[in-house]
């Protein structure tokens, strides 16, 4: 938990942010339209059952559940900050792995689904693309959008890692263990572009989880430091490309070395910093400095 502490640190240090945006915790109403309103109730009145707590893999305290509603209130600000000005980065979010039934891998809400429905909801946009690049399936959020056609939801993960059930995305690309930058970067190149020609999202939710680093505890992958910044630095200037509006959210990243871990995910919001400071296709939305939360 102290990478998001870390993070921050970071973010301050460097003078990325001009600020931090402060979000408003999501309300059950919001929560509702992702997940089973009984289970968000549960989650508030720490109520939740045995069998889905197991499968959070943590106790839904009162705490959990705050920070839960935080982190996701914090991914519809972002969305909402991405729409008025171009691009967004949460210091938190990508919690994928909650379904509409319950949380799971550590993942209490789904801070993506719940941020796509409100801004869908509030007709403030109209197709959305989902690009998970954790190195675990996003397997709630495909679950949630199956059957919502404005939500394309792509994952490109470990195929040989959690979930051990996998769900069905729009498009998965499952990798196996040990890919290395080349191969990564090189599928991404020719499948990324492909995706905003076909569905023409105005919203990107980016999920730039960072544990296909080679480090990661619980990766599988073999990314390097470098190769996670040229990840992210594509989706971003392939976003603004695009004309898309982009929300960031961290995802993954585990290790005993919380300051090692902040800093790969500061390298979404340096890449976010850079195709802000350097894009070739200006438009009027992107005149305001990037936020962060
Ligand atoms: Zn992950």
């Amino acid at each position: 938990m102290g990478k998001y502490k870390a993070l921050k640190a970071i973010l301050e240090q460097e003078g990325y942010c001009s600020g931090f945006a402060e979000p408003t915790p999501a309300t059950a109403a919001q929560l509702n339209r992702a997940h089973d309103p009984a289970y968000v109730e549960a989650v508030f009145a720490q109520t939740v059952a045995p069998a889905i707590v197991r499968r959070i893999g943590l106790p839904v305290t009162e705490a959990v559940a705050r920070r839960a509603a935080a982190a996701t209130g914090g991914t519809i600000k972002t969305a909402e900050l991405a729409l008025d000005h171009g691009l967004a980065c949460n210091t938190a979010g990508g919690s994928h792995h909650a379904a509409w039934d319950g949380g799971a891998g550590f993942c209490v809400f789904n801070d993506v689904a719940t941020a796509a429905y409100a801004m869908l909801d509030q007709r403030r946009a109209s197709r959305i693309l989902v690009v998970d690049l954790d190195v675990h399936q996003g397997d709630g959020t495909a679950k949630i959008f199956a059957e919502e056609p404005a939500v394309f939801t792509f994952s490109m993960h470990a195929e040989k890692n959690y979930p051990s059930r996998k769900a069905v995305s729009d498009l998965d690309v499952a990798l196996p263990c040990g890919t290395s930058d080349e191969a990564y970067l090189g599928l991404l190149k020719a499948i990324l572009p492909q995706l905003f020609e076909q569905h023409r999202p105005d919203l990107v939710f980016y999920i730039a989880g960072v544990d296909p680093h080679e480090d990661d505890a619980l990766g599988r992958l073999r990314l390097s430091r470098e190769g996670l910044f040229a990840r992210d630095l594509y989706v971003v200037e392939t976003a603004r490309t695009h004309r898309a509006a982009l929300a960031g959210v961290l995802g993954g990243g585990y290790g005993q070395d919380e300051k090692a871990i902040a800093d790969l995910h500061a390298q979404l919001h340096r890449a976010a910093a850079q195709a802000w400071a350097t894009g070739s296709t200006p438009s009027p939305v992107w005149n305001m400095h990037p936020l962060s939360i």
